[in-house]
């Protein structure tokens, strides 16, 4: 068997350690007689699994008491809607800061639910950054401040945290969750789907302060209301019982490795082999402004465009996949998770050089 180096955005590479514990118990967990995935929810086992999976992303992301953390389905997207539908607490709108495509699509849902205030925006600047926070013009009326943490398809990330003092921050993180230490004290929402650096699809986390939740506007259906979820465990339905165990388990491997900070150290290791050679070359460009490079995502263009498809087709032979990047902005994207080894940079690093050896 070769496993692929698997650059895909998301569902994304998983860590081989995880995939094999899963195999080894698909069968039989732990003398139950049966996998997980036909547990019912209610049973000791499952309420067990779903126990230690949220007092370890407690313990890795040190989630203050008051913070309520939430297993639901409905993706990231999803999200979109429920923020407003849990958040605006009588309020008339929110503020939005416009750092690409994610955001865009965070806007528009939000329409549906309130006046929308774009406090800032990079779309003049081709969203190759992150608007500075003095350009930013926020309603102190606003219900809270919606931003995107990591920009999955234009490679933009927040090295930073804006203080938007009494006015609640929401972060989408959904592509940068546990890459690195975060301030989850500092957020009144986060949000993410599991496929990029967590687990399977069909997971969505939501991390809330519990002061935020039980206002949602009325016809809020019942499994989207954090409150409603929050009073039954996250079990006001039946949760995504598998992705719920995939993901227990990526957390005990992420802290096994030494938690966050260790998580960090080597996802910027991975992402300078890759911007490093990058700005070495003018065969391959990124266009984003240096400090606000992501490094999960990192978007990358040949020079001469008509050589996509023989870049693409040249790296699939040498096992490494799903390189292409996002329709909306065309060239390339190596996305980098915590999954991802540094090995398997080093390795497409050294193709883009051949690459650019017999190219250029
Ligand atoms: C992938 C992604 C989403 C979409 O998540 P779905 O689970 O497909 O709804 C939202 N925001 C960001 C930043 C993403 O990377």
């Amino acid at each position: 068997m070769t496993r692929a180096l698997n650059f895909s955005a998301g569902p994304a590479t998983l860590p081989e350690p995880v995939l094999r514990r899963a195999a080894a118990e698909m069968l039989d967990w732990n003398g139950s007689g049966m996998s997980v995935m036909e547990m019912s929810h209610r049973g000791k086992e499952f309420i067990a699994i779903h126990a230690q999976a949220e007092a370890d992303l407690r313990e890795l992301l040190t989630i203050p008491a008051n913070y309520k953390v939430l297993f639901l389905q409905g993706g990231g997207l999803g999200q979109n809607a429920c923020v407003p539908m849990n958040l605006l607490r009588g309020h008339a709108g929110a503020d939005f800061i416009n750092t690409g495509e994610w955001m865009k699509k965070t806007i528009k849902e939000a329409k549906n639910y309130c006046k929308v205030n774009v406090a800032a925006t990079a779309e003049a600047g081709g969203f190759t950054s992150v608007p500075k926070f003095d350009s930013w013009k926020l309603d102190p009326n606003a219900a809270y401040v919606h931003i995107c943490l990591n920009e999955t398809i234009g490679g933009v990330e927040y090295h930073w945290t804006p203080d938007t003092g009494a006015v609640p921050l929401v972060a989408d993180m959904s592509s940068n969750i546990l890459s690195r230490p975060i301030d989850v004290s500092r957020y009144g929402l986060i949000y993410a789907g599991a496929q990029k650096n967590i687990g399977p699809s069909g997971l969505t986390i939501v991390i809330v302060r519990e002061d935020l939740i039980g206002q949602a506007i009325p016809h809020t259906p019942s499994v989207f209301d954090y409150k409603q979820q929050a009073d039954n465990d996250s079990m006001y339905n039946t949760p995504p019982t598998y992705a719920i165990y995939i993901a227990g388990l990526v957390f005990k491997h992420i802290k096994a490795l030494g938690g966050l900070k260790a998580m960090e150290e080597h996802n910027r290791i991975k992402a300078a082999v890759l911007y490093d050679y990058l700005d070495a070359t003018s065969f391959y460009s990124n266009p984003v402004a240096r400090e606000d490079r992501s490094l999960m995502n990192v978007p990358f263009k040949l020079r001469d465009e008509s050589l996509d498809e023989a870049f693409l087709k040249g790296a699939q032979g040498r096992g490494m996949v799903q390189l292409k990047g996002h329709r909306s902005v065309g060239g390339m994207r190596a996305s980098i998770y915590n999954a991802m080894s540094v090995e398997g940079v080093q390795a497409l690093v050294a193709y883009m050089k051949e690459f650019e050896a017999s190219h250029g």
